[in-house]
């Protein structure tokens, strides 16, 4: 067994023992059931070795983690214009925050907080029928983690349809000023159903390693985009992945990662690894409680922090 199974193994028979685990999202009715006591967690390095732990294959509820790709695509068909919509500024504010949005004209500070990742998805939905920047979304998820399997949970959307009024109160913020170009209900349609994509810690990990390994897949040796585009985007995730939990992640973590309220977290460790863990148990600020438990045991064990051991 490798170095790195050993630690992930050990880590994953940790993190059943304990018993703090967060709260599950509860605003969103469908995650409201989700069973806390689940744990995966999934490191692929650069020669595409996979170590797993825990629940690895059990499908979870992506949310906000979508938002990377959303934005890698998005990126792909408009480039730097994006940056006209959205800042690349941590936010220092829950993930829903309207607040902001009202200082700077309907300008989201970020594309992963809510607001940002909503304007990032109406670039991709713009000369397209919502059903096909939906699936293009999920095939380039599909294409990622070379697994053709990974489908929305429509059960998830719904409830998120029915329930996100601070979704819709965002986008309608940001229609007034302008910063929509689409129906408002076809874009939260749109956001609704990739935040719903139901994936495993291994798939995840999968879809991740090109933002590890400079754009590059690592099976293939295909570009899925140029270096800096992947660098940039690790910048965005380290600065703002974590909503304003943000900071404390790269301080206990020390990696670019994104989190999602159903418990999920994708963390990149440039060069070396794409992980990813699920814990459905949500700290304060919304972001997997155990999940970045233990990814700080992961980069502590095997010295991945980018600041230094
Ligand atoms: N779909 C969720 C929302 O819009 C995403 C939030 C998250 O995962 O942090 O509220």
């Amino acid at each position: 067994m490798s170095a790195i199974e050993q630690v992930v193994r050990e880590i994953a028979e940790e993190m059943r023992e304990r018993p703090d685990r967060g709260d599950v999202a509860s605003y969103i009715p469908e995650l409201a059931r989700v069973d806390a006591g689940q744990f995966g967690l999934v490191v692929i390095d650069a020669d595409d070795n996979v170590a797993v732990g825990g629940d690895a294959d059990v499908p979870f509820s992506i949310q906000s983690i979508s938002k990377v790709f959303t934005l890698t695509l998005a990126l792909g068909r408009v480039g730097d214009r994006l940056w006209e919509r959205v800042g690349r500024e941590p936010s220092g504010s829950p993930f829903n925050s309207v607040v902001q949005l009202e200082y700077e004209r309907g300008r989201p500070r970020n594309p992963f907080i809510n607001a940002g990742a909503i304007a990032v998805t109406d670039l991709i939905l713009s000369g397209h029928q919502p059903r096909e920047a939906l699936g293009d979304i999920l095939r380039f998820m599909q294409f990622l983690a070379e697994d053709s399997s990974i489908a929305i949970d429509e059960a998830v959307a719904a409830s998120e349809q029915r329930t996100g009024f601070r979704n819709a109160a965002l986008a309608n913020y940001m229609k007034s000023f302008g910063v929509l170009d689409n129906p408002v209900d076809y874009t939260l349609g749109v956001y609704f159903h990739h935040c719903a994509i139901a994936m495993s810690c291994r798939q995840l990990a999968m879809a991740g390693r090109f933002l590890a390994y400079n754009g590059r897949n690592p099976s293939t040796g295909l570009s899925v985009v140029q270096a800096e585009r992947a660098r940039r985007i690790n910048a965005i995730m380290l600065t703002c992945g974590h909503y304003d939990g943000s900071g404390e992640f790269a301080y206990r973590v020390g990696l670019p990662g994104k989190s999602g309220v159903g418990g999920g977290i994708l963390a990149i460790a440039p060069g070396k690894a794409s992980i990813a863990v699920w814990s459905p148990g949500l700290d304060a600020n919304g972001n997997s409680h155990l999940g970045r438990v233990a990814l700080e045991a992961l980069t502590k064990r095997l010295g991945w922090s980018i600041f230094g051991a």
